[in-house]
Parts: structure tokens; C-alpha cells; sequence
């Protein structure tokens, strides 16, 4: 007789007949470190093979050698969605190729995976007077007017050089920058904006709980990354936006919408242009990425935390987009579409009606995922 149990997080295969039997088996599973808060365990596949006896039934052996890769596929499979969905929303980006499993809350990976993102990127016109300035792996969306222009994140403090020298390869003028957007006060979005502020004169505009983190210079937040790798130069918003404001110059005009989740401020950022002729709603989406370890459960800074992603990702759904763009290539398929958009590809790439869609279902998933994971354990 040959058996597959699967029970909860152990998979155990028995063979044998009456008084002889033989066992091998794993178990797969969550793990957690003693003394760390449920919430912020972290999931942990592992293996381990028991042989109390020797079968003396290698054939039997052999089928249970057989069931095993199929039984840690099974069981992996529905952890896959979150994988994917921190990959989707930029966390372990994929365009940087940050390596997978790895724990984030140590500093030092946290910094090997900022590094990655810190590479320079060509920049380039994506549609409408929308240029893309950013770095490999965190977004600068430059939106340019005769009067002046209007950029959303400046990347890292250390990356902000970087950024301005895109602008000026595009051939626009740094310091005619007017007004200066985020995606979410972290410091790979507004490292950058303190300096620019003072560089520019520019108006920092901001929603008002990101306002206070950005004032603090990203203290005191509940991102599990630690608290060294998070910090910036503080930053003053000069301007304080509500949900369905806008910032206008010289005929671009954003609109905000105010996404909490990621930070408690998380804005996503409307516009239409025009692309060859046709009117194109861009959407710049705040990010709604859920890093591992988030507290999704007494979460002293943001306890609402999980209505306000239902909230958000509700407000995302009836927001029409014909161009998405993210704070993070990765979540928007930049590498790619960029590619096509460099092969002449028309319509331009970049219009893509289904992609919001995919990262609010991607979103949901994480989030019905995370809240498993956080479950107390008794
Ligand atoms: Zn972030």
C-alpha cells in the first residue's frame, strides 16, 4: 500500500504491509522564528527527508521518489500568486532581477536590492509630453510644458544626478521643474526631493499623512524594510493635496487620488494626453505592493491598513487607463514595451487597457494571501 497524505504543512508518504513499514517523508511549511510576532513571520519552505526504516520494497521507494516532486509543486502553488504579486507591483522587481527569497528586512539585502534598482536608464518619450528619467528599477516621470514641468518621484538622494542628467539628455531644462509629485513618501520615490526642492525652488506637493512621513524623513513608518535603508532628508510639502485635486500648469493637469496602503498617503496620479491624436488616460499608480512582513494586523501606525488596500484598490477600478505607469518599471513591463517601442511598434506599447486591471487582481490576491499568512497561530 502506497499513501500521500497531505495534512496542513506536512506531506507524508507510508508504505508497507501489516507489522513491516517503512516511512519517508518531508514536511513543507510555514516556519517561525521563535519570538517573532506572527504577523511578521515569514513563510518558509523547507525539506526534510526521514527514512525510519529501510523499505525493503524498492519499488514502492521508488513511487514515493516519484510522488515527492509533484506533492512540493502542489503545495507550493498557491503561494506562487504572491511571489508574483510583489514581483507585479515592483517589491522584488522584476526588471531588476532582485534574487527571490531572500529576507528583506536585513539591511544589507534590502541595500543589495535598492543598488540594483540604482542603475542608469536611457530616457526616453513615452507618450504624449510624458518622458520617462528614472533609473533601472525606480520610476522619474518627467511631464514637460512650455511654462515649465512637473515631475513625479525623484528616485534615491544618490540616484537624483542620474535623473537630471535625463532630463537633460531629453533636452529639457532641470530647473524649470515647478512642481514636485510622489508616488508614496519612501525613500526610493522623494530620497531625492529635499535637494531638488532646495536646487529648484519647486513646490513639493503631497497628500497630507505622506506629507508627515516625508517631514520626518521617513521615520516611524511600518514598512517591515529596516528603519536605516528607509530613511531620507526631510522634506517640507509646500502644498498639501486632497483626494480629487489637481496640480496644473500650462494646460497639464493632474489629478489625485488618494491610495493608502503602501504608505498611509499613497497617491496615485491622473492625466489625458495626446498620442497620435487620440485623447489617453494615463494613470501613475501609487503602488500598492504589500513587501513581506507588512503588519496587516495591529498595525499600530496604520491600523485601518487593510480597508484602506480594499478602499484603494476599489478607487482603482473605476479609474479608466489607457496608459499605465508605476513607481517601479517592473510593474508596468517597462524593459518590454519599451523594446517594442524602440522596434517602431504602433500603436504606441505603452497603451495597454489591461494592465491596471492585472495589478489590482494581482493585489487582491497578495492581499487574501497575506492575510492568511498573518493569521495567529492558535
Ligand atoms: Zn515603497
Amino acid at each position: 500500500m502506497v499513501r500521500l497524505d497531505c495534512s496542513g504543512t506536512e506531506l507524508r508518504s507510508t508504505f508497507g504491509n501489516g507489522s513491516l513499514t517503512a516511512k519517508i517523508g518531508f514536511r513543507i511549511g510555514m516556519e517561525f522564528d521563535s519570538g517573532m510576532k506572527t504577523e511578521n513571520a515569514k513563510p518558509k519552505c523547507f525539506w526534510r527527508t526521514e527514512l525510519s526504516h529501510r523499505s525493503r520494497f524498492a519499488s514502492e521507494l521508488a513511487v514515493v521518489a516519484f510522488q515527492l516532486p509533484i506533492a512540493v509543486a502542489l503545495f507550493c502553488l498557491p503561494f506562487a500568486p504572491f511571489s508574483y504579486a510583489l514581483a507585479a507591483a515592483g517589491v522584488t522587481d522584476r526588471a531588476a532581477g532582485s534574487p527571490p527569497n531572500e529576507d528583506i528586512r536585513r539591511p544589507e539585502v534590502a541595500r543589495r536590492l535598492f543598488d540594483s534598482w540604482k542603475q542608469p536608464f536611457k530616457p526616453f518619450r513615452i507618450a504624449g509630453n510624458i518622458h520617462y528619467v528614472g533609473t533601472a528599477g525606480v520610476s522619474s516621470f518627467l511631464i514637460t510644458t512650455p511654462e515649465g514641468h512637473i515631475l513625479i518621484d525623484t528616485g534615491f538622494a544618490d540616484t537624483l544626478p542620474l535623473v537630471l542628467t535625463n532630463i537633460t539628455t531629453l533636452g529639457h531644462d532641470w530647473r524649470r521643474i515647478k512642481f514636485l509629485l510622489a508616488s508614496h513618501a519612501h525613500v526610493d520615490h522623494v530620497g531625492g526631493h529635499a535637494l531638488l526642492k532646495e536646487f529648484t525652488g519647486a513646490t513639493v506637493c503631497l497628500s497630507a499623512a505622506d506629507a508627515a512621513l516625508a517631514a520626518r524623513g521617513g521615520r516611524n513608518d511600518y514598512s517591515p524594510f529596516a528603519q536605516e535603508v528607509m530613511i531620507y532628508d526631510p522634506v517640507k510639502a509646500g502644498r498639501i493635496v486632497r483626494d480629487g485635486e489637481t496640480i496644473s500648469l500650462d494646460g497639464a493637469s493632474l489629478t489625485a487620488h488618494l491610495t493608502p496602503g503602501h504608505t498611509q498617503g499613497a497617491t496615485t496620479w491622473t492625466m489625458r494626453v495626446l498620442e497620435d491624436g487620440q485623447p489617453m488616460n494615463v494613470v501613475f499608480f501609487s503602488s500598492l505592493s504589500l513587501v513581506e512582513g507588512t503588519k496587516l494586523r495591529d498595525n499600530k501606525v496604520f491600523p485601518g491598513i487593510v480597508e484602506a488596500y480594499r478602499e484603494s484598490l476599489a478607487k482603482l477600478k473605476k479609474l479608466p487607463c489607457d496608459i499605465f505607469l508605476a513607481p517601479h518599471g517592473g510593474a508596468f513591463v517597462l524593459a518590454e514595451k519599451l523594446a517594442r517601442l524602440q522596434r517602431g511598434e504602433r500603436p504606441n506599447p505603452f497603451i495597454d487597457h489591461n494592465a491596471l486591471k492585472e495589478v489590482i487582481e494581482t493585489t487582491e490576491k497578495a492581499l487574501a494571501t497575506q492575510l492568511i499568512i498573518s493569521l495567529p497561530k492558535n
